[in-house]
């Protein structure tokens, strides 16, 4: 590579089902590593209400299929009746991009950028992961649907993860995916 060339930035996927704490992994790696930028998604969803105003750019569905038709997501889909997107990464130069989002999304990704790392959170058991989306807001109708899939979900999962991690110790997760970041981080300045 000339010297002048920066490395590649690396794409980090963090997938898993609902009330698996993706979020909260997330919010921790980004909290440690300033060379990691968050992507903010797009969605159709209405805001919950303990939710801040920026957890999502929430758009109309007119807003989001225009998007669609011009191309400007890196990947999107339909999560029950709902669009989910990553809008395609505009990350500050020299940063690595995360990605919280669903499998079919990490799915997507890796599709178009083989390079990118994915990590498959699971929830330390269903009735955790129930407890957990209970406690955000989530109705009784909507938590049941959300389990129901979540086998399916981790499948896909399972079959994508370079790591899979259990969220029942959030430090230690961090430090897992630290590493794995680490790992490819060298290996991209080795190239
Ligand atoms: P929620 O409605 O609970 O915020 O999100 C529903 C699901 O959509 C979660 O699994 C969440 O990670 C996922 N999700 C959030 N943003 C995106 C995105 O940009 N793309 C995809 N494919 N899924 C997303």
């Amino acid at each position: 590579m000339p010297e002048t060339e920066s490395p590649r930035s690396l794409t980090v996927v963090v997938c898993g089902a609902g009330g698996a704490g993706k979020g909260s992994i997330v919010s921790a790696l980004i909290e440690r590593d300033d060379r990691l930028w968050l992507s903010r998604s797009w969605t159709t969803r209405p805001r919950r209400d303990a939710e801040p105003p920026d957890a999502y750019a929430f758009v109309s569905r007119g807003e989001f299929e225009s998007r669609i038709e011009q191309g400007r997501f890196l990947e999107w889909a339909r999560f029950f009746e709902h669009l989910y997107g990553t809008p395609l990464p505009e990350a500050p130069d020299g940063c690595d991009v995360v990605l919280e989002i669903d499998v079919q999304g990490a799915l997507q990704v890796r599709e178009v950028d083989p390079g990118a790392v994915v990590v498959l959170v699971l929830p330390p058991s269903r009735d955790e992961q129930r407890r957990r989306m209970q406690h955000r807001g989530d109705d009784d109708d909507h938590v049941a649907k959300r389990l129901a899939k979540s086998d399916a979900e981790e499948e896909i999962g399972r079959g994508l993860a370079d790591l899979i991690l259990v969220n029942d110790d959030l430090d230690r997760a961090v430090d897992e995916i630290e590493d794995l970041i680490s790992q490819h981080r060298r290996g991209s300045s080795n190239l």
